[in-house]
């Protein structure tokens, strides 16, 4: 009988179990729904929606090597994916989980729906390497901390990724219609912004794998792993792995990217462990996910509630840097703020769909902190933007920038940028590949005051009860 594989955020052919099953069941048709009615679902932003127009062009052409038809539909799961089985017969319908509240609530619907049609469903492990409610502590809790987190799952044994699939031989004789890719406007168009992304990225599987055959090297004198240490925090260097869209949308898994660093382990161990515990973050940002589902829009600590951050439209507080807040917004977003290492980060942003690490952090730390802008405007912001923006990272990295979070910098550690540029971009070329003006009177002048924001923000952070 016929498989139905319904793809998500695992654009690729290799190391994929649903597709395995599916594969092995037999004649299997693929299925993707861009999903922009279930209750709850966020919609996604301009730059994932670019990534995922061409992730879907490169899932189609995969499949279609291996002899499987991709169906584009559009509407909420529940509806679409029962119906599509239908029209195929399929006997089977296979996905690999996610781990949002919405996108958990769709499934559950999915499943019963096709189960009461007398179909088979079933879902599988593939975009982490633990399953959040397989990690617990002692007591039966989720972990709050991560270095706990990763003592307790480091150690474990995690599956080797599966082959390539080999073509089926069977072709499905019931394609369900499907719709036209381009017909979903993913694409940018007035105005056409995505030139520099597309010279920044080649989205799909076969580059996200080669990114991490170069990444780890060919043999262990040549791997980035090496300098890695000491080198990611260098926004000058292309010293970190750049693979984050690419685990982002599934064209390459956690257990690809596990084992090849770990294969790399005698050579490079410090490289390898700190390498290894970025992973961690990532899986424990999806853990944090799963047990607070709206991570995206409540602090975990709730004494922030009352913390004086501005948000659009709200009159009452200013923030530390007292008025014009829109137009220091707008200057942030535009990378006009008048600090380099901000600035430079933003521009690239903006250009690549992308930011280093350390400059993600200082910049959100520059709207939280200094100009008082609430962490939410900012993931929004990084939400539209960011080719990797994904619903656990992105706010679990803001609420731990902003001090909000469970296992947060604490408040009062209020990051310098121009202290950190002198110190990560010492010799500027970060900062000048970003800002052609620089040093010229183009230039914006410092936009805020930063000791004074600083003590302002302090004070409101006494404000709360809390104390350094
Ligand atoms: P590498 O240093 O090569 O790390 C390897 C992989 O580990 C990354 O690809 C990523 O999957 C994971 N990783 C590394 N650091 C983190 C981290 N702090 N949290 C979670 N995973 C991590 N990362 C996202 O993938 N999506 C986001 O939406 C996102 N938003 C962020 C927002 C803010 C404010 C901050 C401070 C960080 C955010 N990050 C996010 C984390 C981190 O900045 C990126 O994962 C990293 O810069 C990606 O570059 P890389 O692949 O070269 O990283």
């Amino acid at each position: 009988g016929t498989a139905l594989v319904w793809f998500r955020d695992d654009l690729r052919v290799r190391d994929n179990p649903a597709l395995r099953a599916a594969l092995a069941h037999g004649p299997t048709v693929a299925l993707y729904v861009l999903d922009e009615s279930s209750p709850g679902i966020r919609p996604l932003g301009g730059a994932a929606r670019w990534w995922l127009h061409h992730g879907l062009e490169d899932l189609a052409s995969s499949l279609e090597h291996l002899g499987v038809p991709l169906v584009f539909r559009r509407g909420p799961a529940a509806a679409v994916v029962p119906e599509v089985a239908a029209q195929a017969r399929a006997e089977l319908v296979v996905w690999n989980r996610r781990y949002g509240a919405p996108e958990r609530r769709a499934d559950t619907a999915v499943k019963s729906l096709v189960r009461a049609a007398g179909r088979e469903a079933e879902s599988f492990q593939a975009s982490l390497l633990h399953e959040p409610w397989e990690v617990a502590t002692q007591q039966g809790n989720h972990y709050k901390v991560f270095t706990p987190f990763w003592k307790e799952v480091s150690g474990r044994d995690h599956r080797h990724p599966l082959p390539m699939p080999r073509p089926q031989r069977e072709a499905p004789d019931r394609v369900p219609r499907g719709e036209d890719l381009s017909s979903w406007a993913l694409l940018p168009r007035t105005p056409d912004w995505s030139g520099p992304l597309a010279r920044a990225w080649t989205p799909g599987e076969a580059a996200g794998l080669e990114v991490l055959k170069d990444f780890v090297g060919p043999d262990t004198a040549d791997s980035a792993l090496v300098e890695y240490p000491e080198a990611r925090d260098l926004p000058g260097r292309p010293a970190t792995s750049r693979l984050s869209p690419y685990l982002r949308w599934g064209h390459v898994s956690p257990f690809q990217v596990w084992h090849a660093v770990a294969d790399r382990r005698r050579a490079a161990p410090e490289g390898s462990a700190v390498f290894a515990s970025e992973l961690g973050w990532r899986e424990f940002a999806w853990h944090t996910l799963y047990h607070h589902p709206d991570l995206a829009t409540e602090n975990l600590r709730p004494e922030f509630d009352d913390y004086g951050w501005w948000t659009p439209g709200d009159p009452s507080g200013t923030g530390p840097a007292g008025g014009g807040i829109e137009q220091l917004l707008d200057a942030w977003r535009t990378g006009r703020t008048g600090f380099p290492l901000v600035d430079a980060g933003q521009r690239e942003l903006w250009a690549t769909g992308w930011m280093h690490n350390r400059v993600r952090m200082v910049s959100a730390s520059f709207l939280v902190k200094n100009l008082g802008v609430h962490w939410r405007v900012g993931e929004e912001w990084f939400w539209d933007t960011l080719v990797d923006a994904d619903a656990a990272s992105n706010p679990f990295n803001w609420q731990w920038v902003a001090g909000s979070g469970a296992d947060a910098a604490p408040f009062f550690r209020i990051f310098n940028p121009r202290t950190q540029g002198k110190k990560f971009d010492h010799d500027g070329a970060y900062a000048r590949a970003w800002i052609p003006e620089l040093g010229s009177t183009e230039y914006p002048q410092e936009s805020v005051d930063l000791a004074e924001t600083r003590a302002a923000a302090l004070d409101e952070y006494r404000s709360l009860g809390q104390s350094e």
